[in-house]
């Protein structure tokens, strides 16, 4: 499994793209968690040598601009290689249930017509993470099928039953002031030269125990690290706005026993200070802490 980060950012840091990070399923196909802020996605999956046809689902993390407006350009790539004539299987777009319908909406208004017969059809089955449903599922298979799983409660460890290549889940957690629905990220990927790998993509949550049993034993836990204390964070404001700092997310990693950690959603101030925020999360951490730069890629 592979990850290309294709935005380490957010929306206030303007040296850096907006969060996308690329992931890589072992039968080469991708799965897209988040879309950044616009069109500055195509330019990052172009750059990182993705083939767009290749995608076969996409999670938003939640809504927030830096995360999603950048679907409806992925969406309208999808569709013009159907023009030309590539076959674009079916994209499975997994957002918090009460946002599904705004973000739909929004794709539909940006690009009229997104979904009719001519372009994209019914390619794109949209879903919702519902925050009473605790996780949602999605089961990658070897045959190229996506199958959503309607009881994603029983499963035993990290365990991927035959003809899968990668079991897909997310979690509600919450973000924002006000709070907006969101969900982290688990993909378990099965490799041919060896067990089972994890990767766990925190979208933007502040601190949360769920997040810990979700990332546990997690190869590469990417959280986000939106402050650090020392470049002087009101701990009241940062976690007041749903986000998390760097050393909330090294006692992440070391409660869920992750085995690596690499930080992302970096503003101008964490952005210019990569060294800060590792050596914060370094301190509550004793796996390696990375800082990705854009479209740095970790073999996971
Ligand atoms: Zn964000």
């Amino acid at each position: 499994m592979r990850v290309t980060f294709l935005g380490t950012g957010s929306t206030r840091d303007p040296r850096r793209r907006c969060a996308a990070t690329l992931v890589t399923l072992p039968d080469g196909t991708h799965v897209l968690i988040d879309t950044g802020g616009g069109n500055e996605v195509l330019l990052s999956l172009e750059a990182a040598g993705a083939d767009v046809t290749r995608i076969r689902a996409i999670i938003l993390t939640h809504q927030h601009l830096d995360h999603a407006a950048g679907l409806p350009f992925v969406l309208f790539q999808l569709a013009m290689a159907t023009v030309r004539g590539q076959v674009v299987g079916q994209v499975d777009v997994c957002a918090p249930a009460p946002a599904v319908a705004g973000l739909r909406a929004a794709c539909e208004t940006f690009f009229p017509g997104l979904q009719n017969p001519w372009w994209l059809a019914d390619r794109v089955r949209w879903h919702g993470c519902d925050p009473g449903d605790y996780l949602w599922r999605l089961e990658a298979r070897d045959d190229g099928t996506n199958v959503v799983i309607p009881d994603p409660a029983v499963r035993a460890g990290q365990e991927i039953p035959d003809g899968v290549v990668a079991v897909i889940e997310t979690m509600a957690v919450s973000h924002g002031a006000p709070p907006v629905p969101a969900q982290s990220v688990r993909i378990d990927a099965r490799h041919a030269d060896g067990p089972t790998r994890r990767l766990v993509v925190s979208g933007d949550t502040g601190p949360n125990l769920n997040m810990s049993r979700f990332a546990a034993g997690a190869d590469l836990l990417v959280h986000e690290a939106v402050e650090a204390d020392a470049l002087g964070a009101n701990p009241l404001l940062v976690l007041g706005s749903g986000h998390a700092t760097a050393a909330i997310a090294g006692m992440v990693a070391t409660v869920a026993r992750a085995r690596r950690l690499a930080l992302h959603h970096l503003n101008a101030r964490t952005g210019e200070h990569p060294e800060i925020v590792r050596a914060e999360a370094s301190a509550h951490f004793a796996g390696e802490v990375l800082v990705p730069n854009d479209l740095d890629v970790i073999d996971v």
